[in-house]
């Protein structure tokens, strides 16, 4: 395979993404090698150098905005199992997103303490704060453990109104009066979106 072939410069690339192998091209900025394949380590700009056989990446930081390990990221909860959550990631940071990442938050990420049931962390249409701890195979790996993670919003499973936050950190349906349970983060319900 001849790399320039295949690749043009300007195209657009994200972490861990082919870019050929080293016995074509020289690895330089914004690429890493694996097993004698060289991979994209940014969000960028392809560059090919067909002069020095030189590939690199440039980081479109300001452009594009993606979740990285550690990320604080804002997520709507669109499905829960027993032992998983999944989120649609809408925030990074302070910054929104199209929503094209999603998170997948396992019931041993969930909190410090024992977690029995998912269904007790999170529901669908709830709103998460949450930390990404991995993103192996391109999967953003979440977790809510701490105080200031977990369900920021959350709704009534019976009738989707807004549960607030009463005694003993207790969620209670403004419309129907259903009683609920959350992993709730510490400023349920201040936070704004
Ligand atoms: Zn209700």
């Amino acid at each position: 395979m001849v790399l320039g072939e295949v690749r043009k410069s300007g195209e657009f690339v994200t972490p861990g993404e082919k870019l050929g192998v080293i016995e074509e091209f020289i690895p330089d900025f914004g690429t890493y090698v694996n097993d004698g394949s060289v991979h994209s380590k940014v969000v960028g700009s392809l560059l090919l150098d067909l002069t020095n056989r030189k590939v690199s990446v440039y980081p479109l930081t300001r452009r594009v905005n993606v979740p990285r390990v550690g990320s604080l990221v804002i997520g709507t909860v669109v499905g829960v199992q027993d032992s998983l959550a999944l989120i649609r990631i809408i925030k990074i940071g302070t910054r929104f997103l199209s929503g094209f990442f999603t998170g997948l938050l396992h019931i041993s990420e969930v909190s410090f303490r024992y977690t029995e049931t998912m269904f007790d962390v999170c529901r669908l249409g709830d709103i998460v704060r949450a930390k990404v701890i991995s993103n192996k195979n391109r999967t953003y790996h979440l977790s809510t453990k701490g105080l200031n993670f977990g369900v920021i919003y959350a709704f009534c499973s019976q009738c989707g109104g807004y549960l607030t936050l009463g005694r003993q950190r207790r969620l209670k349906c403004s419309s129907c009066g259903h009683v609920e349970k959350r992993k709730v983060a510490s400023d349920y319900g201040k936070f704004i979106l």
